[in-house]
């Protein structure tokens, strides 16, 4: 191991930079800071967003938003998620329950918008003495045993920063992972995905499960928020639909797709912005290089079934914080590659068996059995 090494417990004037204030940035800085150690956080996002993104939070995820003070903000806005119901030609197909235990918020599978959990983790960050210094982007970084240089910015200028190692927590597109060469395969899907805050009517749903409307080509899913009516809707658009698509036209198509594939009706929440992105599969070659290691969506992003990517992103930030108060720097770099990798790789492979078992045609062929289905004609008239 080398001698010149960063070591976090001594060396207290070559802190750690954290790129990335999101959920996988916020977990690392919490974790390293109550065990300690000195971190900095850089965004360059001048405020938090509140943008429309990831909501379902596993129980262990939820028991760290606690530990960071957040059981009010949780029972206040979150919500119960009892499992998914699976629903072909928007008929109910199959139901799967989810392993709860117990009906517990505090303790269960529930839906807690993004901006929330980022609330939780930031505030405990900022009363453990540590801010998020905002409106600072990180241009470039290379790095070797004894450090890493970064060229930062922000509005007025442009400087370098020497840091004992560099957490790369800046999502998808991130900039740590670019400078440092380290090679990303996976897939971007061609079709633009949305996700929509809204309230539901049409037909009756529960408010707890999750529903997942399978018809020829995509699927929507519903997932519940707190609200009696509302829902986040997600899904692929049709292909004539842009970035710059106007706002009313794009409400509309996706008002299309609901009736469409769900039979429901649905009507946007007001102040809530719909999120328009790509769906990629993506796992970097390493996690790690001398000096610098990923966390979150700048080390893997999943397909989004089972609510993979924001609960991954935190489980690293504690990973990596724990590690690093335990083991010198480069031994637990490594063994946070070693443990990271790992799991990444089996989020990816359950994540693909799940969308196999729940795919359009094998539900099809149950619902086709519950309605003593034998042919097409047949089918038409007994939906
Ligand atoms: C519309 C949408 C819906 C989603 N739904 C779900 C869901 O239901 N379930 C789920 O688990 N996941 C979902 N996700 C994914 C989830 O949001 C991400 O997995 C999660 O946010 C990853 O956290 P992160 O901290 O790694 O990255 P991010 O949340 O992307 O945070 C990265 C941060 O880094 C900052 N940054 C980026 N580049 C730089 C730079 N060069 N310099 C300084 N700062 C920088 C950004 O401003 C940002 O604050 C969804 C994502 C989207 C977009």
């Amino acid at each position: 191991m080398s001698e010149t090494f960063f070591n976090p417990k001594s060396d207290a004037h070559s802190p750690i930079v954290i790129i990335g204030a999101g959920p996988s940035g916020l977990a690392t800085a919490v974790t390293l800071t109550k065990h300690l150690l000195s971190c900095k956080v850089f965004d360059k996002a001048l405020t938090k967003s509140d943008a429309t993104k990831a909501t379902g939070l596993h129980p262990e995820t939820t028991q760290f938003l606690i530990e960071c003070g957040g059981a009010d903000k949780i029972l206040k806005n979150g919500h119960l998620l009892l499992g998914n119901k699976m629903y072909a030609d928007q008929q109910l197909v199959t139901e799967e329950i989810f392993d709860n235990g117990t009906d517990d918020l505090l303790a269960s599978n529930i839906s807690l918008e993004q901006s929330i959990t980022e609330q939780i983790l930031e505030a405990h960050l900022n009363n453990l003495g540590v801010g998020v210094e905002r409106g600072v982007e990180l241009q470039n970084v290379t790095s070797d045993t004894t450090g890493a240089t970064l060229l930062l910015k922000n509005a007025q200028q442009q400087w370098q920063h020497r840091a004992g190692l560099v957490v790369g927590a800046d999502g998808i597109n991130s900039t740590t992972r670019t400078s440092l060469n380290i090679e990303c395969p996976g897939s971007t899907s061609e079709a633009l995905s949305f996700a929509i805050d809204c309230e539901v009517y049409g037909r009756e749903l529960s408010h707890d499960f999750c529903h997942r409307f399978f018809r020829v080509g995509e699927t929507i899913t519903l997932v519940p928020m707190r609200g009696d009516r509302n829902f986040k809707l997600t899904g692929k658009l049709p292909g004539d639909i842009t970035r710059e698509t106007p706002q009313d036209e794009l409400i509309a198509a996706i008002q299309q797709l609901a009736d469409y594939r769900g039979g429901i009706e649905i009507i946007p929440r007001t102040g809530r912005q719909i999120a328009v992105y790509r769906i990629s599969k993506q796992i970097a070659e390493t996690f790690i290089r001398p000096s610098a290691v990923l966390v979150g969506d700048a080390a893997h992003v999943f397909l989004p079934i089972g609510g993979n990517g924001l609960n991954t992103a935190i489980g690293d930030g504690i990973t990596l914080g724990k590690l690093l108060a335990s083991f010198p720097a480069e031994q637990a770099l490594h063994e946070y590659n070693a443990q990271r990798m790992e799991y990444a790789h089996q989020v990816k492979a359950d994540v693909m068996e799940r969308k196999e078992k729940w795919h359009y045609r094998s539900l099809r062929q149950r619902l086709d059995a519950k309605l003593g289905v034998t042919s097409i004609a047949e089918r038409q008239y007994k939906l």
